[in-house]
């Protein structure tokens, strides 16, 4: 349960970070609020030599109305995602979504940036930027690039973001429609989910799923189903279809099946 030695470098700006991160290559590893990157240290799955902290990197940590689009900074705090009045109002399943992490200790430190690029499968965050269809910023050395969600999360604990990147924004169209939902089932009250999933309506429904396959993913002939206009006992039917849900201490394969379709249709008849 101790890291392994590593050397502590702060960052007090996004280029600073760049720089630190284009000097030590992939023995670095940026720190966000730590509630990923820490546990993978203690627990020797990380190693890394050197740990660059973003986390007082304060103009990355923001909610604002851009038009169209609600921009959130990385480094924004769950907790603030879950209290924005911004994303209430124009993204609400997000705002929810982030009220189901963890507990208070965790959202007061854990940021959306970190969530997405821990690419946890079985985390709740990824699964409503899936279902919002949100894109994601990426600055590296040569300037900022832009990643769709469905690109972002590449494998099991992998995401698009190289290791000379950070994340620094995430871009979010306003919701069109008025249905949204997310169920998260679990065996106690703050425990990760076992199934979850986001759903939101409109022009361009979304529906993320939480624990279904190695990656954060998207049930995508279940949305066929809810652009088309299909009830929500049909919708829910696809709920798993074309996913490979792993088995494990908590479940297996055909019960995560059975929990995801059950979820889907409370979330769209909520
Ligand atoms: C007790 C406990 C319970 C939890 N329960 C839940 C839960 O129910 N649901 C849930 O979804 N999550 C849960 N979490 C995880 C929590 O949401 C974390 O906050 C989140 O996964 C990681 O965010 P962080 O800011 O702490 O990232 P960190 O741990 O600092 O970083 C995570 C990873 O992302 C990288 N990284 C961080 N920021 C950036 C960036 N801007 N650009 C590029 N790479 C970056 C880091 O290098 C690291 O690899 C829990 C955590 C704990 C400790």
């Amino acid at each position: 349960m101790i890291p392994a030695k590593f050397d502590y470098k702060p960052a007090q700006s996004k280029e600073e970070a760049l720089s630190l991160l284009a000097e030590y290559g992939d023995d670095a590893k940026l720190l966000a609020g730590g509630h990923s990157l820490l546990p993978l240290m203690k627990l020797r799955l990380a190693t890394p030599e050197v740990v660059v902290d973003i986390g007082s990197v304060d103009d990355l940590s923001y909610i604002t109305d851009k038009g169209d689009v609600i921009a959130i900074g990385a480094l924004t705090k769950h907790r603030q995602v879950e209290q924005s009045d911004i994303l209430k109002e124009h993204v609400p399943l997000l705002a929810h979504s982030a009220s189901h992490v963890g507990d208070p200790q965790v959202r007061n430190r854990g940021t959306i940036g970190g969530s997405l690029c821990h690419g946890d499968p079985a985390s709740d965050l990824p699964a409503a930027i899936l279902a919002t269809r949100a894109t994601l910023v990426i600055s590296g050395p040569s300037g900022d690039r832009t990643v769709t969600s469905d690109d972002f999360f590449t494998d099991f604990w992998e995401t698009e973001v190289k290791e000379d990147e950070l994340l620094t924004e995430i871009l979010i169209p306003k919701c069109t429609g008025e249905k949204w939902g997310f169920q998260k089932f679990n065996r106690r009250a703050q425990d990760w989910a076992i199934v979850g999933c986001a759903v939101q309506g409109g022009d361009n429904p979304g529906i993320g799923m939480v624990n279904m396959g190695s990656t954060p993913v998207r049930a995508a002939e279940a949305e066929n189903a809810l652009r088309s206009g299909s009830s929500s006992e049909e919708v829910a039917e696809l709920a798993d279809s074309g996913l490979t849900p792993p088995t494990d201490i908590h479940g297996n394969e055909s019960y995560r099946r059975h929990l995801a379709k059950i979820l889907v249709q409370r979330a769209l008849d909520n």
